[in-house]
């Protein structure tokens, strides 16, 4: 039996796995595709602010910065390099959202020359996805296979009908949901990523239409997420490759020119939005229990969450969108100091929300 089961090895099951063995749990991880074969695989894991002008995730995502930078940083130095970000509007909203950004932030920001549209410069990072992901999780043991089922049984959860665990985090992305809930809907976002062989060299961060990564050994690495209508699980024809590296190309281009290209790989995966754009960290609400309990008024203004039953001993960590690197580490610490010491969850981020706002619609 172990202390915890977490379901998805992508950056937010990965993180999820260090802050619990760090604290001397037992964890058993499990993805069919094997490490970070989703999403996370594919992100070019730049770590940058939300260049915005106000709003709950643009806060959210300060602290994540400032947190994950550091956290990076000092516990895994050999995957993650710190450097220049240089983030260039790309149409005019985009600009005035810099403009207000840089009156109102408490960020240290790089002077950088004038001629160029709005922009904004800082030191930022960029994480080597698929290794951080490996180093997050190494304590835990791992099974290359997809859950398909959950059973929960006196005190504890039967997993595939083999495996046994206490607890259970749900950290599946936008692949198909291993407990379906009503209220629980989110956004896959297909995202393509292509590594290239260039004879321009670039010292920064590149974000504008694209992403594009400093180059190292003459190689840089361009992405985006950009195709809302592409499903894996779902699609009745293959992703279109082809077209996606033209798309990718042309995009960066736009910033900056690259010289005698060749496509040396690519990378693919779905990411995972919220409807609110928050992400979703904490219990799930069983909805059947719930909405058979007579005594709960669920039409008001200000729900009280506690009165909900829940699933027990079973956790999510989800819907991070285009931040995951960013938001992973700062969420995992919330969850599994909430898991092991009780910690108040903030209400902005419990997925209970999703279930109120449902459950008024009914
Ligand atoms: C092209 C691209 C570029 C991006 N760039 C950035 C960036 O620069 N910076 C940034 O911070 N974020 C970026 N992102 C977003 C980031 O990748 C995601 O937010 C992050 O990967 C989400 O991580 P996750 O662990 O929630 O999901 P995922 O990485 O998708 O992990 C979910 C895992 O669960 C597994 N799984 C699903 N169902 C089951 C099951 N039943 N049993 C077992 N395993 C299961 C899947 O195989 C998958 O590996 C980018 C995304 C893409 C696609």
């Amino acid at each position: 039996m172990y202390d915890a089961a977490v379901i998805g090895a992508g950056i937010n099951g990965s993180s999820v796995v260090y802050e619990l063995t760090q604290a001397g749990k037992e964890v058993i991880l499990f993805d069919g595709g094997g490490i970070a074969a989703g999403g996370s695989g594919a992100a070019g894991a730049f770590i940058s602010p939300k260049f915005s002008k106000a709003g709950e995730l643009k806060e959210i995502l300060h602290d994540a910065f400032l947190y994950s930078m550091e956290f990076y940083a000092t516990h895994f130095p050999e995957c993650f390099t710190r450097t220049e970000l240089l983030h260039i509007a790309k149409d005019a909203n985009d600009a005035e959202s810099l403009r207000l950004y840089k009156e109102r932030t408490t960020l240290p920001l790089k002077d950088i020359t004038s001629t160029l549209n709005e922009s904004v410069s800082i030191d930022a990072g960029i994480v080597d996805a698929k290794r951080m992901c490996e180093a997050l999780s190494k304590y835990a043991k791992f099974i290359k296979e997809d859950v398909e089922t959950l059973r929960y049984e006196d005190s504890y959860w039967v997993i595939n009908e083999t495996f046994s665990a206490k607890e259970v985090i749900l950290a599946t992305g936008a692949y198909k949901p291993v407990i379906q809930e009503p209220y629980i809907e989110l956004r896959g976002v297909w995202g393509h990523r292509i590594d290239v062989e260039t004879a321009t060299a670039n010292p920064y961060s590149l974000h504008q239409f694209v992403s594009i990564s400093p180059s190292k050994e003459g190689v840089v690495a361009i992405g985006a997420t950009h195709n809302v209508h592409y499903h894996p699980q779902n699609a009745t024809e293959p992703y279109n490759i082809e077209q996606g590296r033209a798309e990718l190309l042309e995009k960066a281009n736009r910033t900056l020119i690259l010289e005698n290209i060749k496509i040396v790989r690519d990378y693919m995966g779905l990411r995972s939005g919220s409807f609110d754009y928050m992400p979703l960290v904490g219990e799930l609400v069983l909805s059947s229990e719930t909405l058979a309990n007579k005594d709960i008024r669920f039409k008001v203004k200000k729900p009280d969450y506690s009165e909900y039953s829940y699933y027990p001993n079973l956790y999510m960590i989800n819907g991070s969108g285009g931040y995951g690197f960013v938001l992973a580490p700062y969420l995992a610490k919330i969850l599994v100091e909430h898991i092991i010491n009780d910690a108040e969850i903030s209400k902005r981020l419990l997925p209970a929300r999703f279930f109120a706002r449902w459950v008024k619609k009914q």
